[in-house]
């Protein structure tokens, strides 16, 4: 793609260097895993690739607006010109990203945290999957009654499917650590190891189909679609919950909470190198749409329940729009500039002084 740099400030330029609040929090072995990540990647040993066109409406143009994440890890993140989809335009390649996710993602993102402890951790009354649960509930409300089996895709231990399970819904999620598939199959629940394909090679056909935090680490969202709707039965429904760009990132001013998500004004902290699209919405409403699907409800979190329709034709939509990627350039330096405002760097600095003298 042809890109026109407008980086958002210094700060996003690739020194290889990760924000310092996250660096300080980080254990030795996860520091060792980073480093080791990034001379894998000066190397050339794991491989980022670029993309031809905008995955969503297929335009090459973009506006370059980051070169590295939260941790130092080269990431190009780029603004589509013609509908302003905001993506990592240096995917891990599908070799690479096997090899990432085995070796170095768990140790970097799930820094020291047991199996055991992470699950207890993720289903206290407290924990988000019950408000999870209660959202798709809420908002299904009768239709839920009616919902025999359900699916997860990345369930990780499998904490939002306890819910249902508990609930006498049907469960099976698939995932790649075994470690963690084990704890949630202590407690009675149908866990795989594998990707999408291992649900699909069970044969069996989901009424719900659940994407918490993975929509956004897949590299082709269309063929990922397909996939999920080939395993829903004919009136299925996939909940898609993913780090919505517009309610994650906010000025301070603007600032909001709702059911323990909140706003920041610190946008590299969202920057992920796994993490392929920084979605709206609208972005993944139009993906979904086009792919056979209609949206029953949604937020800006973003939080999503679409329900399979009867077209099954790629619909094309409306996604073509020049002033989209203005207008999601204007909000983000909008949100860097009250970053870089003095208030925050007060802020930031105070946090700094009372982390150092915590830990020394
Ligand atoms: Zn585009």
């Amino acid at each position: 793609m042809k890109k026109t740099d407008n980086i958002l400030s210094h700060r996003f330029r690739n020194n290889s260097k990760g924000l310092f609040l996250t660096n300080r929090k980080m254990s030795l072995r996860a520091k060792e895993t980073l480093k080791r990540l990034k001379e894998e990647i000066n190397k050339g040993n794991i491989e980022q690739r670029e993309h031809e066109s905008c995955p969503l409406c297929f335009g090459k143009e973009a506006i370059l607006i980051a070169e590295k994440d939260r941790y130092g890890i080269p990431c190009e993140t780029v603004i589509c010109k013609c509908c302003g989809l905001v993506f990592n335009d240096s995917f891990f390649d599908e070799v690479s990203l096997e090899v990432v996710y085995e070796e170095f993602y768990g140790d970097i993102n799930f820094d020291g945290v047991a199996p055991e402890g992470s699950f207890f951790k993720r289903t206290r009354p407290d924990a988000y999957s019950w408000k999870r649960f209660a959202f798709i509930a809420l908002k299904l409300d009768t239709i839920l009654k009616e919902l025999k089996t359900i699916f997860e895709i990345g369930c990780r231990d499998g904490c939002n499917l306890l819910p249902f399970y508990l609930a006498g819904k049907e469960v099976m999620g698939c995932d790649f650590d075994e470690e963690y598939l084990d704890v949630g199959r202590r407690r009675g629940l149908n866990l795989l190891r594998g990707g999408t394909d291992s649900l699909v090679a069970s044969g069996r056909q989901a009424d719900l189909i659940i994407l918490s935090h993975v929509f956004e680490h897949f590299v082709d969202i269309d063929k990922s679609i397909a996939d999920v709707r080939k395993m829903l039965t004919p009136r299925g429904y996939v909940y898609v919950e993913v780090p919505g760009l517009l309610n994650w990132n906010r000025k301070r001013s603007d600032f909001i909470s709702e059911d323990g998500c909140k706003s920041s004004n610190n946008f590299l902290m969202y920057l992920q190198s796994v993490h392929n699209y920084c979605f709206d919405l609208e972005k993944v409403s139009s993906f979904f749409e086009r792919n056979g699907f209609e949206m029953v409800i949604g937020d800006e979190w973003v939080r999503a329940l679409f329900r399979k329709s009867d077209s099954t034709e790629l619909t094309k939509g409306n996604y073509y729009n020049p002033n989209s990627a203005e207008r999601i350039l204007a909000y983000l330096q909008t949100v860097e500039r009250d970053f870089r405002s003095p208030t925050t760097q007060l802020n930031r600095f105070a946090r700094k002084l009372l982390q150092k003298a915590l830990t020394t």
